[in-house]
Parts: C-alpha cells; sequence; structure tokens
C-alpha cells in the first residue's frame, strides 16, 4: 500500500479513487485481462509519482555527465484496469520533477467517455501546454497500456505487426578511458552491435579500443560533437574503414547546409538525432540527414512515434528508435514500434540499477517481445 499512498499523496485526484484488491479480478498476476473492448461507466483517474533512476555507470557524453535520471511514473485508472506511463527527464532537455507535475496537475481525464478515445484524449493533452514532451509521453504510454489492456491484446499486434521482425539493440558504451570502455564492451557481450559515443576529443582511441578486444558491427553517436564538416567527413572515412554502420548527429543541430553537405558525401548514413523532436520537424529534414532517431521523450509518446515513422518512410529515410535511461516501462513501450525500424537502441533499461518495472526482454542482443496487452509490463514493487 505504501507505493499508493505515495500516488496518491502527488495526486491532484486523489480524493475518492482508492480501489480494492477486487478491482483487479479481470487481470492476472501476469498482467493478462479477460476482457475484450471493455468499455465501462468509470472515469480515468490520472497518479503520478517522482522516482529517481540510478545509473549503474557515470554515464558520459560530449555534453556532461551524470549518475541519476529523474522520471515521473504515471497510472491511468479506468474500470479497475490500470496503464502505467513514464517520462523520463535527462536535465538537458528541461523537464524536470517540478515541471511534469505542474503540466499533469493541469490534466482533466474525467472529461473523456473511455480511454479509446485515444486520439481525442492525447489531442486535448498536447494542446494543453507547449513542450512538456516527456510528461505528454508519460500520459500517452499510460492510455495506450490502459486501452491495450482493455482490448486484451499488445500494441505491436494492434498496429499489425511481426514480433519476429523486432530488431536487435545496441548497446552504448559512454566516453571513457581505455580501461573502462574494455570493461564495458566485456559487459555488452550478449549484444550483437555497440553504440560508442564520440565527441570527447579521444574519438580514435575510442574506436581503437573497442576494436582492439571486438569486432562486431558499431553505430557511432557524436552528439554534435564535431564542429567542421570537413573534420566530420575525414572521421566518417576512417570510421568507415573500422566497420562503422552509421553515424548519429555528428555536428550542431543548426547547421543545416553543412549537414546537407556532409550526408551527400558521407559514405556512412547519417542519423538526427538532437536536430528533431517531433512529427513536425520530419519533413524539414529530407535531404539534410539519410535517417532520424525516434525517442518517445522528445516526440511525446507512442502515437506520435508512429507517425514520424510512416512519414520517414514515405520519404526513404532511415529510422532508428531510442530511448533515455528509462524503467522498462518506457522502454517496452518503445519496443512495441520496434518491427518497424531499422535499428535500436533500447537499452536505456538496462543502465540502471532500480528498474521498478519488468517487461520486453532482451535476449542475445535481440527485442524480444511479450504477448502481454498493452505495453506488456508488469509493476514491481520497488516503487
Ligand atoms: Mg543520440
Amino acid at each position: 500500500m505504501n507505493s499508493r499512498r505515495d500516488f496518491l499523496k502527488y495526486s491532484g485526484l486523489a480524493a475518492g479513487s482508492l480501489i480494492t484488491a477486487s478491482a483487479f479480478s479481470g487481470c492476472d498476476a501476469s498482467g493478462q485481462c479477460k476482457v475484450s473492448n471493455r468499455v465501462g461507466k468509470g472515469k480515468m483517474k490520472l497518479r503520478f509519482k517522482p522516482y529517481d533512476l540510478q545509473l549503474k555507470h557515470v554515464f558520459t557524453i560530449a555534453s556532461n555527465s551524470r549518475t541519476s535520471t529523474p522520471v515521473m511514473l504515471v497510472e491511468i485508472e479506468y474500470d479497475g484496469v490500470i496503464g502505467y506511463g513514464e517520462a523520463s527527464m535527462p536535465p538537458y532537455l528541461g523537464e524536470s520533477h517540478k515541471t511534469a507535475a505542474d503540466f499533469l496537475s493541469k490534466i482533466n481525464l474525467e472529461q473523456f467517455a473511455n480511454p479509446f478515445l485515444l486520439d481525442d484524449i492525447l489531442t486535448y493533452v498536447d494542446e494543453l501546454v507547449a513542450g512538456n514532451y516527456a510528461a505528454k509521453a508519460s500520459v500517452d504510454i499510460a492510455l495506450h497500456d490502459l486501452a491495450g489492456k482493455l482490448t486484451g491484446q499488445p500494441w505491436y499486434k494492434l498496429w499489425g505487426l511481426n514480433a519476429a521482425k523486432a530488431p536487435h539493440t545496441s548497446f552504448t558504451i559512454g566516453i571513457d578511458t581505455p580501461e573502462v570502455v574494455r570493461r564495458k564492451v566485456k559487459e555488452a557481450d550478449p549484444y550483437n552491435i555497440l553504440k560508442v559515443k564520440l565527441g570527447g576529443g579521444n574519438d580514435k582511441e575510442m574506436i581503437q579500443t573497442i576494436r582492439s578486444v571486438t569486432d562486431k558491427p558499431l553505430c557511432v553517436d557524436v552528439n554534435q560533437g564535431w564542429k567542421d564538416k570537413y573534420q566530420a567527413l575525414d572521421m566518417i572515412h576512417w570510421l568507415k574503414e573500422k566497420g562503422i554502420v552509421f553515424v548519429e548527429q555528428p555536428m550542431s543541430k543548426k547547421g543545416l547546409d553543412e549537414m546537407a553537405w556532409l550526408t551527400e558525401n558521407s559514405p556512412l548514413p547519417t542519423i538526427a538525432d538532437e536536430a528533431i523532436q517531433t512529427v513536425k520537424d520530419v519533413l524539414p529534414l529530407k535531404g539534410i540527414y539519410s535517417g532520424i532517431n525516434i525517442k518517445l521523450m522528445k516526440c511525446g509518446g507512442m502515437r506520435a512515434a508512429h507517425k514520424m515513422i510512416t512519414l520517414a518512410r514515405s520519404m526513404n529515410m532511415k529510422v532508428m528508435i531510442g530511448c533515455m535511461t528509462a524503467t522498462s516501462c518506457a522502454i517496452s513501450a518503445a519496443s512495441q514500434l520496434s518491427p518497424l525500424v531499422d535499428w535500436a537502441d533500447l537499452d536505456g533499461n538496462l543502465l540502471i540499477s532500480n528498474d521498478c518495472f519488468e517487461g520486453v526482454q532482451i535476449v542475445n542482443g535481440k527485442v524480444i517481445l511479450n504477448d502481454k496487452p498493452g505495453i506488456g509490463v508488469n509493476k514491481l514493487s520497488l516503487a
């Protein structure tokens, strides 16, 4: 009950929302619900609770280092069934426990007749206040989880996707000393593709260190770290010889002409990450990058991500689905879309030591979608 009390403490809709164990009788312990397209008479209740993810290693990219990530855990309850969602808010994105709580407190889901009105509900949430994409994603994920549970199906099935086409996920190696990098490569043994953070001034040392211990395919993420298009092209040619698959966000998100030149001349695909946020950003990147990295926390959730994939494919662009450090809740939500993408970078739950959900598994480096309804997660008692 402690976790429920914590949720209620932070909820603007706490009064009268306590539910009894019997309310869960429609779902068994694994999250399977014996209901089908159930539309009840209840009202949707939104609850949220701040949580801090502890990172297993200090995480360093070109711009900063950190040891924890604030998240907001969200529940939407309807007719005794609970949908789970999460906002992961690394500080550089500008959201926090406070901004998320302020935003979520403004939301009134009780005005909607049922959770299947996803389009109406998520358009309302999106238009409520500008920005707050991670907080919006937490509501989007919880609503998808809820609607999926009420339908009795996981979202990849509702979208008609083949779980066998879910990709292998990369495992991220942060910028570090050769000794630590070698240790992390060993830790990444079950993964078949590694994502290497570059742009910290020791790029060749990073790659040479990794290549001294493994010949696995690598992709690199420069996080805007290269300052000049000629230097970037030289590096990309060097990286191609080292078996790199693609280069993510090589230069500043602002220099579109330079980036278009680099993409045109690059022997490797270039992928936009910092340069793209949500649906409206896809079309302007045609011809500027070879592909896009979609993250639920940047675009506002599963609905926007699905639209972005469709739009990018219509322009013949590559698609990658990525993540922030997050629990298995947000990772499992993103994984529902993974059969649609070229590459997945869904290791955010593997980088933390206090995951409070279990969901999609990575087996021999591959994303394994399960048959549980919604986003396919069970909540653990940690949070
Ligand atoms: Mg990136």
